[in-house]
């Protein structure tokens, strides 16, 4: 039986550690142990190596990296009261497990994770996007994780994983796959969680492209897709007119009546390189 099968049912670490959701942190938990191992193999636990986890909260999806075969887990929280139940899981896996009191999005990741890492997570909803835009808008590419296995709105989720012309194609879904691939795993039921989220969730995979799709700078292309989504059911060549429009689209070999929503991420990258 795995060590972490030895430790309080999570319902029980919750009530013994006082660890009341809170909303202000995106606090729902999972208790679902079928679930929580799901998750880890879907992000490759049962192969070892180490992973990083933002959010661990009193440590659902923890045991399960390291009951799957994880081999190392760092993870980092930001809820000081979630610390008491982290280091009972460290204590049951001796030096598997490294918790790191901090913010997510302030943590200088670079100089903590080892090459090759593999990120999962049940991210707070609120800062979830921001957290993902951190690791896909990293200065050198590929970056220092091999994948990201992540707990998502669905609805965010459908962003990440869009294809042009789809309702949900948007800026997060051009940066998401200019860089690595993308697909929804299976959805999560709002049940699972406690308390339960009004909407479901979705697990997302994500792994980095060796380069990306298109070459262009990052800068330019975010600033394409931001002025090109801004306003999305503008012609192009009324959204990019700050940006010299019509210029830029007969530079990129780009019909300037089209919509934003229809231009494939290789358009967009070479809008981006006609603005560079
Ligand atoms: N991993 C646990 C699970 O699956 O049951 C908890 C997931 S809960 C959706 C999100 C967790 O992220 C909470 O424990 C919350 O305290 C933590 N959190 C919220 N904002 C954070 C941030 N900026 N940096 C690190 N952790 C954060």
């Amino acid at each position: 039986m795995p060590a972490a099968d030895k430790l309080p049912p999570l319902r029980e670490v919750i009530a013994a550690h006082g660890l009341a959701p809170k909303k202000s942190l995106g606090q729902n938990f999972l208790f679902d142990l079928n679930l929580t191992a799901k998750i880890a193999r879907a992000a490759g636990a049962q192969d070892g190596g180490t992973f990083y986890e933002v959010g661990p909260g009193p440590g659902g999806l923890t045991r399960a990296l390291l009951g799957e075969g994880a081999d190392k887990v760092i993870a980092v929280e930001r809820d000081v009261r979630c610390l008491p139940a982290l280091e009972e899981i460290a204590a049951a896996w001796p030096g598997k497990l490294r918790v790191i009191s901090d913010d997510a999005l302030e943590l200088d990741e670079a100089s903590i994770l080892p090459q090759g890492v593999r990120i999962a997570a049940n991210l707070p909803y609120n800062v979830g996007t921001a957290i993902l835009i951190k690791w896909l808008t990293a200065q050198t590419w590929p970056p220092v994780w091999a994948s990201l296995t992540l707990m998502f709105q669905k609805e965010v989720a459908q962003r990440i994983t869009a294809k042009p012309s789809g309702e949900h194609y948007g800026r997060l879904s051009v940066l998401a796959q200019w860089r690595c691939t993308a697909k929804i795993l299976f959805d999560v039921n709002p049940n699972a969680f406690v308390p339960p989220p009004s909407v479901t969730s979705s697990i997302v995979r994500l792994e980095p492209r060796e380069k990306p799709l298109a070459p262009c700078r990052l800068p330019d292309l975010e600033k394409i897709t931001a002025a090109s989504f801004g306003q999305r059911r503008k012609m192009l060549r009324q959204s990019l007119k700050a940006l010299g429009g019509e210029v830029l689209l007969a530079k990129a070999g780009i019909d300037p009546t089209q919509r934003p929503e229809d231009l494939t991420i290789e358009q967009f990258a070479a809008l981006a390189r006609a603005l560079a």
